[in-house]
């Protein structure tokens, strides 16, 4: 063989293992060196070589290289240590820091310092999760006894307000909550025309109940009064205890003929009604004075009020007079003139 002859072989078979090494579609063996074994097998682990990287290049590290010695132990290597840190990287996903990549230089560092800033932020994040519903618990704990002690100072201020309004023995309102409300009730009267009533009334020989019975049997017959007062009348009706044993009702739209009428099935009843005590049965009657005259209209309203208690309570003294246990309506022709 000539040395022409053997460059040409050697040009062309260097020309088929650049070929195998770099064109998409490789060649085959050519025909002629078909039968050389080891031209076979290194055109073999080529093909081996380019479909291992092809497939790794493209993230699929399932392919085998089919060789050994130093290249496929090596590239064996690689493809065990790319497995190793996806798994690794699946790992931290699921939570595990303390997963670290050793094999690769630089990108170990970074990943790892990656890794790290990864867990701090996490638990930092958790710890001020955690920070933030402690607050929020503690706020809302805070909410719920600011209401509650809201609902207790209101309960608390409402209750103060009854207190000052009502006489504590009766639960009727007291003497100077009643003037108020007459004072309201006497002008919203007058400005529309309306019917205004009062009516006055009075234990008769209420202290001969409390030298008899004691005081305390006297007590229970004035929480009777009250309570068959308010039986009796409407929930528009102003019921006040005006002093000792003194009772007052206003009567809103009520003309003076029927709050006489009132005035008379509240007497029979307290008449007919008996007081239980420890040791004896009360009975007692009240004596009843009635008015609807408002007198000087021109006058200020708490005068007003003083005219008008003042007609109904001389009406009542008339009662009193006349024998007691009767109901007696102001007459003011009578009254009015000097
Ligand atoms: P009259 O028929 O003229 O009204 O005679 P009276 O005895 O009812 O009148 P008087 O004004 O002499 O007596 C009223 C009595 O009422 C005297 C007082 O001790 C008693 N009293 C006033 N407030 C209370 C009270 O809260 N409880 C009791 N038990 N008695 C009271
Ligand atoms: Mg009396
Ligand atoms: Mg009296």
């Amino acid at each position: 063989m000539t040395f022409k002859e053997e460059h040409d072989i050697v040009d062309e078979l260097s020309k088929h293992l650049l070929d195998t090494m770099m064109l998409g579609n490789p060649p085959q063996v050519p025909a002629r060196f078909g039968s050389v074994d080891s031209l076979q097998t290194l055109h073999a682990n080529l093909i081996s070589l380019r479909d291992f990287l092809y497939a790794a290049s493209t993230g699929d590290l399932s392919r085998q290289v089919a060789f050994k010695g130093y290249i496929g132990g090596a590239l064996k290597t690689l493809q065990a240590n790319l497995k190793h840190m996806t798994w690794q990287t699946k790992m931290i996903a699921s939570g595990d820091f303390t997963q670290r990549i050793e094999f690769m230089g630089e990108f170990s560092q970074s990943f790892n310092a990656m890794v790290t800033q990864l867990d701090q932020t996490l638990k930092e994040l958790v710890r001020k999760e955690t920070e933030l519903s402690q607050a929020n618990e503690e706020l809302h704990k805070e909410i719920i006894t600011r209401k509650h002690t809201e609902a207790a100072l209101r309960e608390s201020e409402e209750a103060l307000r009854l207190l000052a309004i009502t006489d504590s023995l009766t639960g009727l309102y007291n003497r100077r909550h009643f003037n108020k409300l007459a004072e309201d009730e006497i002008s919203r009267a007058l400005r529309y025309s309306r019917p205004l009533s009062v009516m006055m009334f009075d234990i008769d020989f209420f202290k001969n109940v409390n030298d008899s019975f004691g005081h305390a049997s006297g007590d229970m017959v004035l929480m009777m009064v009250a309570k068959t007062t308010k039986e009796m009348i409407r929930t528009s009706d102003i019921a006040a205890r005006y002093g000792g044993e003194e009772f007052i009702v206003l009567l809103p739209e009520t003309p003076v003929a029927k709050a006489a009428t009132i005035a008379e099935k509240l007497r029979r009843r307290i008449e007919e009604t008996t007081v239980q005590t420890e040791k004896y049965p009360i009975m007692i009657t009240v004596s009843f004075g009635v008015s609807d005259y408002l007198g000087k209209t021109n006058s200020k309203p708490h005068e007003r009020v003083l005219e008008f208690i003042d007609n109904a309570d001389r009406a009542m003294y008339a009662s009193k007079n006349a024998g007691r246990n009767k109901v007696t309506v102001y007459e003011p022709e009578e009254e009015s003139v000097p």
